[in-house]
């Protein structure tokens, strides 16, 4: 009969889950994740990477067989390095009392090796303790470099000759920045392939991870509404905007090497313009979603020098900050930019002639990152023509704010009640914390995850990074070859003149 043919279906349905359900965990059982922080004693580990691993601890979101190893030449003791670790765990995701015990739980899971990057004998010392701690059959390495840019490849060696997975996988999570320009990028790429596929290498920019970025893809691609008005047809300009408001803190000599462009615009600024501008992907796999960005990237016109302002902040006596030049470890003849504007075009169908104006600096007077949609103006706008309304009251603008307090928000056109007949632009606004009450976690624990979980999404590859850096390598070369001096703005102002006449250029409303 019907009724126990659908039973017997139901009890083998459920008996095909119990076996699958069993099988995975005898899968998490039979294996061990072995996280190795190499540069462990540094301030990226100390307040970024062992808060985020713990988070990640706290929400059951770590294999259960995981060890984690730091890394780094200082000297230090099993025990040095959790109390180290110690001081930047935050209770955050597990308020309750039991975060004392879950932190225990976590620093017995920290060990500590010294050693040098370049040492293949060193990482043979740290790989037999990861198999003294190695419970399962199966064990996979990821390997985290947070150490100077001039180590990877040393250290990339070294871990794959010595301490790299027999059985399972072997992933390496490389900082940035990922060279300085289109060839020493290249560079690094051959040197780390002699070492690691390209599915090894995760490239991350931390700045990938933020709530808002993720929910790009989503906010396009999931709501009728936004996609037609998506291209040049109606979109007149796309800000980018990367603002903070205090200088380089203890960042200078790397900073000073580095400078905004290749710091903020070439990696960030442009990986968030890929994603605002690519085509509908296949599907929303890894690959599918990287190949239509790098379409994108390719799509874009190099920089010019005559479409960009760069400038440096000066003291602010008022204030009593200090000067750019005057800041330790910086030279006080640098023309590093602490701060860029550019524009850019992509030369296709969908963008043809719409300015994306990256803004991108420090030590001004508000810290924000934002991207913002400036809509055209309403084609024979009837309360244009009756009230003489401002034409640029007219148009609406849709900004996500990605930091700080996440939100979305449409500017539209509302009249002001009344008897009268007044416009106003107010917004449609979602304030994340007001709608959702959960913490957002920080970036890198959903980066951390997905290296884990071998979700590449976010995660730039070689290609997409050499699309990148042909975009703003032939600026940086003329500005360095021209030694073009950069505007001096106090710091804590809204930056240099320029910006403004870089704007008003391009027609795109500023500030
Ligand atoms: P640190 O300068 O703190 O360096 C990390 C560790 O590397 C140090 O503890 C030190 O460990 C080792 N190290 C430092 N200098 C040298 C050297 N000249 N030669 C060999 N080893 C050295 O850097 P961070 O922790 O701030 O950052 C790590 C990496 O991440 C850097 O490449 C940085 O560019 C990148 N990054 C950092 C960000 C941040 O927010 N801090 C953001 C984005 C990228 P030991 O002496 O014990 O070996």
């Amino acid at each position: 009969t019907l009724a126990s043919s659908l039973a017997i279906e139901h009890v083998e349905t459920r008996a095909k889950e119990n076996s699958i359900h069993l099988l995975e965990t005898e899968k998490a059982e039979s294996t061990c994740l072995s996280i190795v922080v190499v540069g462990a004693s540094g301030e990226l580990s100390r307040n970024k990477i062992f808060p985020a691993l713990f988070a990640l601890f706290c929400e059951d979101r770590l294999p259960k067989n995981v060890a984690i190893f730091g890394y780094a030449r200082s000297t230090m003791t099993n025990e040095e390095m959790r109390n180290m670790i110690s001081k930047t765990l935050t209770c955050r995701v597990d308020q309750r009392e039991n975060c004392e015990e879950k932190m225990d739980q976590f620093l017995k899971r920290c060990f500590y090796h010294s050693g040098q990057y370049s040492s293949e004998e060193h990482f043979l010392e740290l790989e037999q303790k990861i198999k003294e701690n190695k419970s399962g059959r199966l064990s996979n390495r990821l390997f985290y470099l947070a150490i100077p840019p001039n180590m990877f490849v040393d250290a990339v060696r070294c871990a794959e000759r010595r301490a790299s997975s027999g059985n399972g996988w072997t992933r390496v999570i490389v900082e940035k920045p990922f060279g300085s320009d289109i060839d020493s990028s290249r560079e690094l790429t051959r040197c780390l392939k002699k070492y690691l596929n390209e599915d090894q290498i995760f490239r991350i920019d931390h700045h990938m991870g933020e709530e808002l970025v993720e929910n790009l893809l989503v906010l396009r691609f999931s709501n009728l509404i936004f996609e037609p008005l998506w291209s040049r047809d109606y979109i007149r300009n796309v800000q980018l905007i990367f603002s903070e408001d205090f200088g380089i803190e203890k960042r200078g000599r790397y900073f000073d090497n580095y400078g905004i462009i290749r710091d903020i615009m070439q990696n960030h600024l442009l990986q968030v313009l890929a994603l605002f501008a690519m085509e509908t992907p296949v599907s929303l796999d890894a690959e599918d979603i990287r190949n239509e960005k790098v379409k994108v990237l390719r799509s874009l016109r190099p920089v010019q020098l005559e479409n960009a302002v760069v400038g440096q902040y000066k003291g602010n006596d008022v204030t009593s900050c200090a000067a750019y030049t005057n800041e330790p470890t910086v030279s006080s003849n640098s023309l590093t930019p602490t701060f860029a504007a550019a524009t850019l075009f992509i030369d296709n169908a969908r963008w043809d002639g719409v300015p994306f104006l990256m803004v991108a600096g420090k030590a001004l007077h508000s810290n924000r990152v934002e991207i913002r949609v400036q809509f055209r103006h309403v084609p024979g706008n009837l309360y244009k023509q009756k009230f003489g309304t401002d034409l640029d009251k007219a148009t609406n603008e849709l900004v996500l704010r990605v930091q700080p307090d996440e939100a979305i928000y449409l500017k539209i056109n509302n009249k002001v009640p009344g008897l009268g007949m007044r416009l106003d632009l107010s917004d449609l606004n979602l304030l994340y914390k007001s709608r959702y009450r959960r913490e957002i976690p920080d970036a890198y624990e959903r980066l951390l995850l997905d290296a884990i979980e071998g979700e590449r999404r976010l995660f730039m590859r070689s290609d997409e990074l050499d699309a990148a850096w042909a975009v703003f390598t032939p600026l940086l070369k003329e500005l360095e070859e021209k030694k073009i001096a950069p505007e001096l703005y106090p710091y804590g102002s809204s930056g240099p003149i320029g910006l403004h006449y870089l704007a008003a250029k391009h027609s795109i409303r500023w500030g």
